[in-house]
């Protein structure tokens, strides 16, 4: 069978360079595909903290990644901006990127079914291979996927711009580039894609609305028969509770005691009463209003004057900080809050707590309650986005359920949520079965891949995708 080429454009590839969740994705779903089957490579930007020889790499067992160089646009230590803001050469640098990923399929001699974009930065592909590339027979049957990971980020500039992305003025228009009197580069992407995806189903019909949709609502309401969602998944190679060397004692479903040695271990490093019977409950979040912490304030009294103990690990908005260093300072006994950035605490987090906050506002898809699974760890989640489509209220009499969630944004529901999971956490014959099941969970790359894998086929082998 011939192999299905995919190309993935993306700025940013976990492990060469990552400032957020999409460097996962990129770094991740290849090797995943490529265990499916698939002929993936992978192409993003050589930049300053690129440290490989060369302009190819390779991860997983043999999928190539390409780099694309030009020392004046990337050799330089940040991704997209300093602290003085965003570079100003955005625009040129990800044209130059966008122009430079087609021209290297060339160079390889290799004719994507799929050029798989996402984000902002790789939008202009789609654009440039309907236009400059129209009647270029090497791209005769390549097809675009876009997916959305962030859709407050569109990629806007300024009109004085448009020149440099090469194209007539033709398609400075309203229904292309055009955006209020700016060019907005994801905008003109969408219009041009075959297939667009976002991260969860759910968030894909978040965005359709106008308090999601980021004034791009209307836009992807046109691509609605080709747009879908997509939950991510978690590397269970990096979280995996078998062989964590982060946390002090490693274990499995059939080793949980060892889950609450690690409970004991952590109520001792953080100055907590040790006893394992004390429900414990982690938080391990940007401090963002996105997050829900608002909802969280407003029922820390009621909260903490419970029998519980409650660890929080975060950094962000300064008046999250001062909200949590008053929590601390008023229930000490009972409270740890670690403000700062700690992957080997957040492990250890993960391994203790018997439930997880998570009551965002909004959560396009959400990694935190996958890997509260996997480590056997309840999350109590407000039903947005991917928390939606990944947690599901427990139910033991209907034998459903893997947390406890609710749905509109009020302080007293996720309360309610907390007391109905802490009312289970005392049944000793419920909560251990609980804890098992959503352990055997699948929320690997390999079941995500495998979605795309049938995207993917369909847009290749469909004149009109889906
Ligand atoms: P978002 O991408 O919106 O921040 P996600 O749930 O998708 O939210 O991913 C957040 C990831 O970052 C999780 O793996 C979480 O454990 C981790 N994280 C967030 N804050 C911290 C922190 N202060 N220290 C360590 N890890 C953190």
């Amino acid at each position: 069978m011939v192999k299905l080429k995919v190309l993935l454009a993306a700025s940013e590839v976990a492990p060469f360079a990552k400032t957020g969740g999409l460097g996962d994705v990129a770094g991740s779903l290849p090797i995943a595909l490529e265990e499916l089957g698939v002929d993936v490579r992978v192409v993003m930007p050589k930049y300053g903290c690129v440290k490989v020889k060369g302009d190819k790499a390779v991860i997983g067992k043999d999928v190539k990644v390409y780099f694309i160089e030009n020392e004046d646009y990337y050799a330089r230590k940040e991704l997209y901006g300093d602290k003085f803001g965003d570079y100003h050469d955005n625009l040129e640098r990800f044209a130059f990127f966008s122009k430079g990923v087609l021209e290297r399929c060339k160079k390889e001699g290799f004719q994507p079914d799929i050029i798989h974009c996402n984000d902002w930065q790789t939008a202009l592909i789609p654009v440039y291979l309907n236009t400059l590339y129209k009647y270029d027979q090497f791209f005769s049957k390549t097809k675009v996927l876009f997916t959305i990971h962030n859709l407050a980020y569109q990629g806007l500039f300024s009109r004085d711009e448009y020149p440099k992305i090469g194209l007539d003025w033709v398609l400075f228009n309203i229904e292309c580039f055009e955006f209020y009197g700016k060019v907005n580069l994801m905008k003109a992407g969408l219009m041009y894609a075959d297939a667009v995806t976002t991260v969860s189903p759910t968030h894909a019909k978040e965005i359709l609305t106008r308090e999601f949709g980021c004034g791009l609502e209307g836009v992807l309401k046109n691509k609605e028969h080709v747009l879908s969602g997509i939950l991510n998944g978690i590397d269970y190679k990096v979280w995996n509770p078998e062989t964590d060397t982060k946390i002090p004692r490693e274990y499995s479903v059939s080793t949980l005691d060892d889950k609450y040695v690690n409970k004991e271990m952590l109520q001792k490093e953080l100055g907590l009463k040790i006893d394992r019977e004390i429900p414990m409950i982690g938080m391990i979040s940007r401090l963002a209003d996105q997050k829900g912490l608002d909802l969280l304030a407003k029922i820390v009294e009621e909260l903490l004057s419970l029998k519980v103990q409650f660890v929080l690990l975060g950094t962000g908005d300064n008046k999250y900080h001062i909200l949590f260093e008053k929590m601390a300072n008023m229930h000490s006994k009972n409270t740890s809050v670690n403000l700062r950035f700690d992957a080997t605490l957040a492990q250890k987090i993960y391994a203790a707590s018997d439930l997880f906050l998570i009551p965002s506002r909004y959560e396009p898809c959400g990694l935190a309650q996958m890997i509260s699974f996997r480590y056997g760890t309840i999350p109590v989640v407000r039903e947005t986005g991917g928390l939606k489509d990944s947690v599901k209220e427990f139910n033991p009499k209907a034998g459903e359920g893997n947390g406890f969630t609710f749905s509109e944004y009020r302080a007293d529901h996720l309360f309610a949520a907390i007391k109905r999971a802490l009312a289970f956490y005392k049944n000793k014959t419920v909560w251990p079965g609980l804890v098992k099941s959503v352990m055997a969970l699948d929320f690997s790359w390999k079941r995500s891949a495998a979605e795309y894998l049938k995207l993917y086929q369909r847009i290749s082998q469909n004149n009109k995708p889906m």
